[in-house]
Formats: C-alpha cells, sequence, structure tokens
C-alpha cells in the first residue's frame, strides 16, 4: 500500500522492554473551545471511512512532554474511524497484542501552520489522538458514541453526507477522552482541562492511508473504552465502492507495522491496567 518506512503506524504497542521510555512529564491541556458544541458538523462517507467534519478551527490542545523542547500546541481538524466488519475486529492499534473494535482518530495540526493542508506537508505537521473501543454487552448505552452510531444510517452509501439536526455535544463526544469525562458537561465554567501522561502514550508514526506520511505524533488512550453492540452495528452497515460495486466499507484498519527501534514515551507512574479500568 505504501513504501516502507521506519516509523509506520499503526503499531503493537508494547507495555514493558526497551522500547519503553520513561519521561518525566506528559500531558494533554484542552483548550475552554474544545469542548464547545460544534453547530455545522458534517458527517462523511468518503469512501475510506466515516468522518465528522468540524467548521470550527479553535479547538486547540498543547502537548506538553519532556521530549519535546517547548509544549506544542495543536488544532482539531476532524475525526474519524476505523473498525472490523465483524462486531468482535477492527482496532488499529495493539496493546501489548491485545487488540479491541473500533478505533476513533481525533486528528489536529501544528497550531503554527494555518491550515491543515499546509500542516500536512510538513514534518511536524499531525498529533492523531487514538482512543479505542472495546464492545462489550453491558456497556451503558448512554456512553460511548451514541450520538454518532443513531445518524450513521444516514451515509450508509459512499459520498454521502449528513448534517448533524442540532449542535453536535462536543463536550460529550469528548467523554470517550478518559480523565475529559469528569469535566465535560461544565465545560462553560471550566477554562481548560488537563489529561495526564499515565493516560496515555506518545510516539512518532504515520498516516494509516495513503500517503502513510511519517509526520504524525500519536497519542494513544490505554484504556479502552466500553461501547454496546448497538453503537456497533450500525458501522457494520456502512458501504465503499470496489472495482464498480458497492461492498461493506469495514476493515478499514491496517495491519501493525514494523515497530523497530522506536521509542513508547510514557509519563512517570505510567499504567497498562487498563481492563481493570472502565
Ligand atoms: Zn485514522
Amino acid at each position: 500500500m505504501c513504501s516502507k518506512g521506519k516509523r509506520q503506524s499503526p503499531i503493537n504497542i508494547p507495555t514493558n522492554g526497551s522500547n519503553i521510555e520513561i519521561i518525566e512529564k506528559a500531558l494533554l491541556t484542552f483548550c475552554q473551545n474544545y469542548f464547545v458544541p460544534e453547530a455545522n458538523a458534517m458527517l462523511i462517507n468518503n469512501g475510506h471511512t466515516v468522518q465528522i467534519t468540524l467548521n470550527k478551527t479553535t479547538r486547540c490542545i498543547t502537548l506538553n512532554a519532556s521530549i519535546f523542547k517547548q509544549p506544542i500546541k495543536y488544532v482539531l481538524h476532524h475525526l474519524h474511524f476505523h473498525w472490523g466488519r465483524k462486531v468482535y475486529s477492527g482496532c488499529e492499534h495493539r496493546i501489548n497484542d491485545k487488540t479491541c473494535d473500533l478505533e476513533a482518530h481525533f486528528v489536529h495540526y501544528n497550531a503554527k501552520y494555518s491550515s491543515f493542508e499546509q500542516a500536512a506537508a510538513q514534518p511536524d505537521g499531525l498529533m492523531v489522538i487514538g482512543v479505542l473501543f472495546r464492545v462489550d454487552k453491558k456497556a451503558d448505552e448512554k456512553n460511548g458514541l451514541p450520538a454518532i452510531s443513531k445518524r450513521l444510517k444516514n451515509v450508509i452509501e459512499p459520498n454521502k453526507s449528513f448534517k448533524f439536526e442540532k449542535p453536535l455535544d462536543f463536550a460529550k463526544l469528548l467523554r470517550v477522552i478518559p480523565m475529559a469525562k469528569n469535566v465535560a458537561g461544565k465545560m462553560s465554567q471550566v477554562a481548560e482541562a488537563n489529561v495526564p501522561g499515565p493516560d496515555f502514550v506518545i510516539f512518532n508514526g504515520s498516516l494509516t492511508t495513503p500517503p502513510c506520511s511519517e509526520n504524525v505524533i500519536f497519542v494513544i488512550f490505554i484504556h479502552r473504552l466500553p461501547i454496546s453492540v448497538s453503537q456497533k452495528e450500525p458501522f457494520l452497515e456502512l458501504k465503499k465502492m470496489k472495482d464498480g460495486k458497492i461492498v461493506p466499507m469495514g476493515d478499514n484498519n491496517r495491519a501493525t507495522q514494523p515497530l523497530g527501534d522506536r521509542k513508547i514515551y510514557v509519563a512517570k507512574s505510567y499504567d497498562f491496567d487498563f481492563d481493570k479500568r472502565k
């Protein structure tokens, strides 16, 4: 699919060993705007994935880690998903060989560039936050992605788009990000929200679709979040074009790529005990 590189994504994230490097500090700081409801969000079947395009360009986040010379500010551009054609399959990243069933990518660009397109051509242009979901029969229907799952029926065919009929409650959507859920819903009163490093790992990677550009910093939340079967199933209905025929879209998760000598950066006091934390 892509020519081989040295920092291709996704990867199987080890939980110990020589690739793990523990760093002093890793902090994600969401600006207040990150949580404002999105008035004109669009849901789009682009033939490869289902994407939520945002009009607001002021949702910022700062990644502050001791591996960087200075904190890096990013702007959220869109989010999209990867999933399998079966209920129980579909994440791109694995954690210590454990897989999951749906992966959300919050795609950000470096705020020092004036647009996503400009940043995408730069070596320090992009940052993707990955949130991993596992299907759980006992999952609460109110949590997870109900606002998105229920609307997927509007974009089953490729190139269909759907404008959310009411502002997309971004704070609610962001409950998918552990720690952010503690402040979601109250964000109008909160200036910013910090997510500390033990909840996520940082590493260098690439786009997982062509051109597979090696200019993406990945921030992967290690605690897989439960979603219900009925929230996963609508993803299985989505279609794409292949050889002139309409076929199921799923299995848009790229296989894991060699880790090589890459470092996986985690904050001190990190904790991979993700299955105990719901
Ligand atoms: Zn992706």
